[in-house]
């Protein structure tokens, strides 16, 4: 468990990371420890479900089935080999020390994350009345893109792991965004008309989007 302690919240509160199932406690300064026990005593059931409803860990190592643009790999860890990532088929193979596999497949996939977002993201605005926008790639928990008021769109890295279609559904929500900035039906207007079939890759979303947070 991650205790922090923190001036700005109001009120205890617990949550659990997305990606690596560590639960957090906030402590509101003027809260003592002896009520922040209390309420994670209150709070110890539902922490249990939330953690028991978390999809599996499945960290980047050799033997590891990984979804590529949703196709399954598995990872080859071959450390005679130059510490480089390959796409061979269906493996993804990688050499160099073994320690070093999990951070040199993230690399990997956040590098092609970029390329393919950069690409889509510059297609779906050749289609609007705006540029092409810069694209970056982090690693959120809670959501998949984000568009910013300066036009600069950020993405998760992780959509690399998901069938296309969904990459493309993302993509074409953060484009719309640059026209509109609320929810509204012109909004999704815009998106039906960027990416036509982007019901189902939400559903997709919504459905397996935890899973894709529990790699690496
Ligand atoms: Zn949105």
């Amino acid at each position: 468990m991650w205790i922090r302690r923190s001036r700005r919240a109001r009120r205890l509160s617990v949550s659990v990371d997305a990606r690596t199932g560590r639960p957090q406690l906030v402590i509101p300064f003027r809260v003592t420890y002896a009520e922040a026990d209390q309420f994670m005593q209150s709070e110890s059931e539902w922490l249990l479900h939330k953690l028991k409803e978390l999809p599996p860990r499945i960290p980047f190592e050799d033997g590891a089935k990984v979804p590529l643009l949703g196709y399954k790999c598995c990872i080859k860890h071959l450390p005679l080999l130059p510490p480089e990532v390959n796409h061979e088929g269906h493996e993804l193979v990688v050499g160099g020390k073994n320690d070093e596999i999990k951070h040199r497949i993230t690399e990997w996939f956040k590098k092609l994350a970029h390329q393919k977002l950069t690409e889509l993201a510059s297609q779906k605005t050749q289609d609007t009345e705006h540029r092409s926008p810069v694209v970056t790639v982090r690693d959120p928990t809670t959501r998949w893109g984000s568009c910013s008021k300066n036009g600069r769109l950020s993405f998760s890295w992780r959509l690399i792991l998901a069938p296309p279609s969904v990459m493309d559904y993302v993509v074409a929500h953060e484009v719309a965004h640059l026209s509109e900035f609320h929810h509204g039906p012109n909004f999704w207007l815009l998106v039906e008309k960027l990416c036509p079939s982007y019901r189902r890759s939400r559903h997709w979303l919504t459905r397996h989007g935890a899973k894709l947070l529990r790699y690496g």
